[in-house]
């Protein structure tokens, strides 16, 4: 048998109505864990969880707060995390797939914690990095150091009211001014307002937002990614030319700020096009190694991918907490028995019961050895579309193909 190292692993508590069932277990258990989740994995979560556990800010509230105070507490944490110090310095020298891992270890132990604070932080820096790092060019890398200090907010703007998955058909246009060399943004009509959009709402400084690149000839170049700058990082009051709001209450996520915002007229400088796969000189001529402009949305949608993964990550590893949750609770609670003034039996002793919960327990687990597949798969795939050497080539070719 593989020897595994599971010393790290804390004990389960003892003497609880669980122990009579845990003492029947035929397997070890931190084994078991060890296959699901991998030792480095594990290990990174622990470290999170116990650094979470050792400050007051993210001891869990015993009711649910008022909407805008679960914001406030989001927005808050988030603050903090750069004096929790999760992510080691020494990460900055691994390769782009192993740091990549790394931090989408983090994000699920922060996820488990707190579904609002993981978006946000991958709203805030790691999604927003990765996009610069696919889309911007050397002078968009300064982003990168000012989100970890906080002194940029970000927000990915894709989605507008009308169109969500169908991502092409989105309608607001950056038009270049070659005179002023600026693009004018604009938002045709509030059927195209960029809706949904996370951190947007109340806290967003900078929206990096998709729009139609369209040159002083008229012609549209397809969608391109813009840093647009929509409050003042010191009074968070938005400029003249950006209506943006808050979306309001949601089902779940409310510490997140969802919001909605329209363009009037609204100019940015020519640097503040991402244009590592489609530039616009000074002059206002537009040039690009795709000629299909949906080839060029598709590398710098690339970058995104990650953030969808992690959405998978997300929701495998809520569905094993339901399961472990049900199949626990199926276990103490009893109803009935064989005698009618007798002790009554566990509700997981009924075959009906289990009929219920251990199909769920085993998606559980196939689930979760699926998604990890898969993110190993795609980390593999864009190691080297991130590698400084060869970066742009193997983009190029991935997207080609
Ligand atoms: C909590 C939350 C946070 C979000 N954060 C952001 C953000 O930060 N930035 C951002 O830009 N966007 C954000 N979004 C928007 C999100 O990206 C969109 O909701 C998503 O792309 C789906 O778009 P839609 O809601 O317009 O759904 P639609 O495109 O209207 O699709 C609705 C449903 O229609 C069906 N459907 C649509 N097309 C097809 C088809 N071709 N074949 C079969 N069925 C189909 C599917 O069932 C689909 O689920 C967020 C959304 C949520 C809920």
């Amino acid at each position: 048998m593989e020897k595994m190292d599971t010393s790290f692993i804390p004990d389960l508590p003892t003497g609880g109505p669980l122990e009579v069932y845990r003492k029947r277990a035929n397997f070890d258990w931190k084994r078991l864990r060890l296959i699901l989740e991998k030792e480095q994995g594990l290990r990174i979560k622990y470290k999170v969880w116990r650094r979470l556990e050792s400050d007051p800010l993210f001891a869990h509230p015993s009711r649910t707060p008022p909407m805008d105070q679960q914001k406030r507490l989001a927005a808050m944490q988030v603050n903090r995390m750069k004096q929790l110090q999760l992510v080691p310095k020494e990460i900055e020298s691994l390769s782009f797939s192993a740091k990549t891992k790394y931090l989408m270890e983090i994000n699920q132990a922060l996820a488990s914690y707190s579904p609002s604070l993981s978006v946000k932080i991958a709203l805030s820096v790691g999604l927003f990095n990765n996009a610069i790092r696919a889309m911007g060019t050397e002078k968009h890398k300064k982003y990168i150091e000012a989100t970890w200090n906080r002194e940029v907010i970000t927000c990915l703007a894709v989605t507008e009211l009308s169109h969500g998955s169908n991502t092409k058909r989105i309608r607001t246009t950056a038009t270049y001014d070659p005179r002023m060399q600026e693009f004018v943004i604009n938002t045709p009509d509030f059927e195209a307002a960029k809706c949904w959009v996370g951190n947007m709402g109340k806290t967003a400084t900078i929206a990096m937002t998709f729009a139609n690149l369209i040159t002083a000839d008229g012609e549209n170049h397809g969608l391109h990614g813009f840093l647009i700058p929509i409050r003042d990082p010191k009074t968070l009051i938005s400029y003249p030319g950006v209506l943006v709001g808050d979306i309001g209450e949601k089902s779940g996520l409310n510490g997140i700020d969802n919001g909605f915002v329209v363009f009037t007229n609204y100019r940015i400088p020519l640097d503040n096009h991402l244009n590592r796969t489609g530039n616009v000189t000074p002059e206002g001529v537009y040039e690009s190694v795709f000629t299909d402009p949906s080839q060029a949305l598709g590398a710098a949608l690339e970058s995104f991918s990650a953030g969808r993964v992690g959405i998978m990550q997300e929701a495998a590893n809520t569905l094993c907490s339901a399961a472990v949750i049900a199949v626990r609770y199926a276990a103490v609670r009893k109803q009935f028995g064989p005698e009618r003034q007798g002790e009554e039996m566990p509700i997981i002793e009924y075959q009906l019961h289990q009929y219920r919960i251990f199909p769920i327990l085993a998606a559980a687990c196939v689930q979760k050895i699926a998604v990890e597949e898969l993110s190993n798969t795609y980390l593999a795939i864009i190691a080297g579309s991130q590698d400084d050497s060869n970066g742009f080539d193997v983009l190029v070719s991935v997207v080609r193909q």
